[in-house]
């Protein structure tokens, strides 16, 4: 089969071809349609969380069970079932902690995909059949695919935030994360403040949902979140330290920062901040394939779609390297 690997540490991606791999106990194998580009396919390439080489990246996949492996139960994984693959690369060990608290993703034993074990950039993957979340009928391949981690990291980290409906939330960033926050955060039922560096995405920030535009780049804009409201909650999906203090001003009483990516730098705050006015900063990882299993059945019911450019397999440094301006997410289709 042909496959994309990072061969070494810090190097671009390779097109080889690798045996199709077989699948062991509890594993079943995939035949891939597609499969999302993440910057956090960048831990895969500097093994941030050190993973060995070669190594077949890819956590946004999106396939059909073509071979089940030992003790995997067929009345419930079915061949030719449509399947999701996230960030949560199953394996949870069912007993410790975290396990018992529902926190699969928290598990020693836990796997993350395209990280611990070959990911999606391939004809096919074999992956633990926990890892699975079956995609509802007629969902396309290509527009889904980034739904399970963008959709996921957007969608678990909102609703596990306890907002009232009907709040006002903002959602700071309209890239991969944000263009699907504000479809998500307007069909939960809540009047979003799309939240933005320029001026240039209103259009498109109200055609997604946003009731409200917010060029962050005009110094008052602090006052002019306040002057909609009391917001209750920002979603960051794309912060720089410098927002940090004025984004937990902007709040109103009671407010959440939800961190949603990796700060370069550390920021700076004072408790005064948090104090008055009970507000707090939460960081939230993205969830496990249940969590990938509801993200999908709402976006599915809802029409929430990715929006997306696709890339054959031979291209995908391409998609991977201009990821930065991708408007919105890249998408290697691959069958
Ligand atoms: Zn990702
Ligand atoms: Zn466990």
């Amino acid at each position: 089969m042909k496959a994309a690997v990072f061969k070494h540490k810090g190097g671009d991606m390779e097109i080889v071809d690798i045996p199709i791999p077989e699948p062991k106990q509890g594993w079943v194998r995939i035949k891939v349609h597609s499969c999302g580009v993440c910057h956090s396919d960048n831990a895969c390439k500097f093994g941030n969380l050190g993973n060995s080489y070669p190594r077949v990246p890819g956590h946004e996949v999106l396939g059909e069970i073509e071979k089940l492996g030992e003790g995997v139960d067929p009345s419930y994984y079915k061949i030719g079932q449509i399947v999701g693959i996230g960030w949560y690369g199953g394996n949870h060990c069912g007993k410790c902690r975290e396990c018992l608290n529902n926190q699969w993703i928290f598990c020693k034993e836990s796997l993350v995909c395209g990280i611990h074990y070959d990911g999606g950039y391939a004809e096919y993957m074999v992956t633990p059949s926990d890892s699975l979340a079956f995609v509802p009928n007629g969902m396309s391949a290509e527009e889904t695919a980034p739904l399970l981690c963008a959709g996921i990291t957007v969608f678990n980290s909102f609703r596990n935030q306890n907002i009232k409906v009907g709040s006002l939330v903002g959602v700071q960033g309209l890239g991969g994360l944000g263009h699907l926050a504000i479809q998500f955060c307007k069909k939960m039922g809540y009047e979003v403040i799309a939240m933005s560096s320029s001026s240039s995405k209103e259009q498109l920030a109200r055609e997604l949902g946003a009731a409200h535009y917010i060029d962050m780049s005009n110094d008052g804009w602090v006052n002019q979140m306040k002057e909609i409201g009391s917001v209750q909650c920002i979603l960051l999906t794309a912060p720089s330290s410098k927002i940090i203090q004025s984004s937990l001003e902007s709040l109103g009483i009671n407010g959440k920062l939800v961190l949603l990516a990796i700060l370069p730098e550390p920021f700076n705050t004072t408790s005064r901040s948090l104090l008055r006015g009970n507000k707090s900063i939460v960081g939230w990882t993205s969830g496990d394939s249940r969590d990938a299993q509801d993200t999908l059945e709402f976006a599915n019911k809802n029409q929430i779609k990715a929006m997306i450019k696709t890339f054959p397999l031979e291209k995908v440094n391409e998609a991977f390297v201009k990821i930065a301006d991708a408007r919105f997410r890249h998408v290697i289709k691959i069958l």
